[in-house]
Parts: C-alpha cells; sequence; structure tokens
C-alpha cells in the first residue's frame, strides 16, 4: 500500500481565508517532527478546525505550503494520502452495529487487526467489559457508549487504517475530566509511532504533548510544553 514515510509534518508560512480578504490563519510557520504528539488550543473561532482542515487538504490554501516528509500535500497521490492520515472527527459517527464492526468500518480487517487497533487506543478494556465484547452491538438502539468511549473507540477506527499521521478535533470543551485523562494516555502511548495533532479545548487535556500550540485570532501566539505555558 503507497504510504508517506514516517510522517513528519512541516507547515511553512500558511495564509488561508474563507473569504478574500478576511484570513482566519496568518503566517503559520510549524515543524512537527514524525511521531511526535502536539496539541493545538486556543478560543473558539481561533483557526483550529481550520488548521485541521487544511491538513486534510479539504481546502487549498492560497499562501504557504504544508509538506508531509518533504512532499507538498497537493503532491501526495489520495490513495497514499488516506492510508496514511488518519482523522478523529469533532463528532465521531457510531454505526448500528457492533463494536468490532464500529473499528473495522468496511475494511477487510481481521480480529487481530481490530483489536491490535483498539489496544492500542486504550478502548480494549472498556469494550472487553461490554456485554458481548466486541460483538456488543452499539448505536441506535445498541449499548450507549460515554463520549471518551466513543472517542475511544474512534480512535481505534483511525488506527485500524495503520495512520502515519493522526489528527483529532476534540468534540467539546465539556468531557469530564476522567475523559480528558484516558484520550490524554491513549494518545501519549502513542508517541513515536503516529504523528499525533490534537485540538484540544483546554490546556490540560494536552498536557502530555512534546509541544502545544496556542491559536489566537489565526496566529500562533505561543509555542511550548504545558510547563512552559
Ligand atoms: P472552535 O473552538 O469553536 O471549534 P476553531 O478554533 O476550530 O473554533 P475555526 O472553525 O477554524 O475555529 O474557525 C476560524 C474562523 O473561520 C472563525 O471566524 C469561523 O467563523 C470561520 N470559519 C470557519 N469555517 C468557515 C467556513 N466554512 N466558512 C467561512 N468561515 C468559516
Ligand atoms: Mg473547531
Amino acid at each position: 500500500r503507497g504510504r508517506v514515510g514516517a510522517g513528519a509534518i512541516a507547515i511553512e508560512r500558511l495564509t488561508f481565508a474563507y473569504q478574500p480578504g478576511r484570513p482566519v490563519l496568518h503566517d503559520i510557520t510549524l515543524e512537527l517532527p514524525a511521531g511526535s504528539f502536539h496539541g493545538i488550543v486556543g478560543h473558539t473561532g481561533s483557526g483550529k478546525s481550520t488548521l485541521l482542515s487544511l491538513l486534510l487538504r479539504f481546502y487549498a490554501a492560497p499562501a504557504g505550503s504544508v509538506r508531509i516528509d518533504g512532499v507538498p500535500l497537493e503532491g501526495i497521490p489520495e490513495e497514499s494520502f488516506r492510508a496514511s492520515v488518519g482523522l478523529v472527527p469533532q463528532e465521531p459517527f457510531l454505526l448500528a452495529a457492533t463494536a468490532r464492526e464500529n473499528i473495522a468500518v468496511g475494511r477487510p480487517l481481521s480480529d487481530a487487526q481490530v483489536e491490535a487497533a483498539a489496544r492500542a487506543a486504550h478502548a480494549d478494556g472498556f469494550i472487553r467489559a461490554l456485554a458481548q465484547g466486541y460483538d456488543t452491538f452499539l448505536g441506535e438502539g445498541g449499548a450507549r457508549l460515554s463520549t471518551g468511549q466513543k472517542q475511544l473507540l474512534a480512535i481505534a477506527r483511525a488506527l485500524a487504517g495503520e495512520p502515519r499521521i493522526l489528527l483529532l478535533d476534540e468534540a467539546t470543551a465539556h468531557v469530564d475530566s476522567e475523559t480528558e485523562q484516558v484520550v490524554q494516555r491513549a494518545l501519549a502511548a502513542l508517541r513515536g509511532r503516529v504523528t499525533v495533532v490534537a485540538i484540544a479545548h483546554r490546556l490540560s487535556t494536552v498536557r502530555d504533548a512534546d509541544r502545544i500550540v496556542v491559536l489566537n485570532h489565526g496566529r500562533i501566539a505561543e509555542l511550548g510544553t504545558h510547563a512552559q505555558l
């Protein structure tokens, strides 16, 4: 399967506007080494999701560049891009299907691959504790999952594709501290294997990140570890 390399991201002088003359990202330059864990925080409307959208090629930036392992985003073939970049969206969807099917989502994965992804996402524990484990029916008419469990399931789903890069847009500012901790631990455990970029509403959610990027009105206001900020 075609892939990018190790998953290093280089963002250089990236500027973006949805409407001409009203930029929402200004001159963003950021190096994200392969296997690093970066958190992105900033108040609502500061441009966090827009930055993620650009990394996902949802939009093309008029100025600046994003390169993955040295290759400009626009030069990466679609199949290779999709195999290499995993997304945990702001509102993960649940299929009316089993936990296993919710991780595989149509891909021809073995039980071992599904369960390995769940373990990497720290989702294995709660799934095994469900009435029928991986065969428990979820979604409409099925077992109810907490917000944190849904997030871990969505991380498992993304990891099952063995991405080099994992992008997360945290669903809500109102996650409980238990959820925050499980997701935090799951992400930190991926360090060295997957390049993680996680949008968080609170600094504490990305406490373990190698670096935290603070966006303010589309600009990098601060950059450092949790201890430094
Ligand atoms: P939040 O914390 O609320 O998720 P955010 O930091 O993710 O906010 P963005 O969604 O990136 O912020 O929005 C940045 C700016 O771009 C905001 O002013 C927003 O109104 C604007 N914006 C976002 N999406 C669009 C769009 N599709 N069309 C036009 N403007 C948009
Ligand atoms: Mg957002």
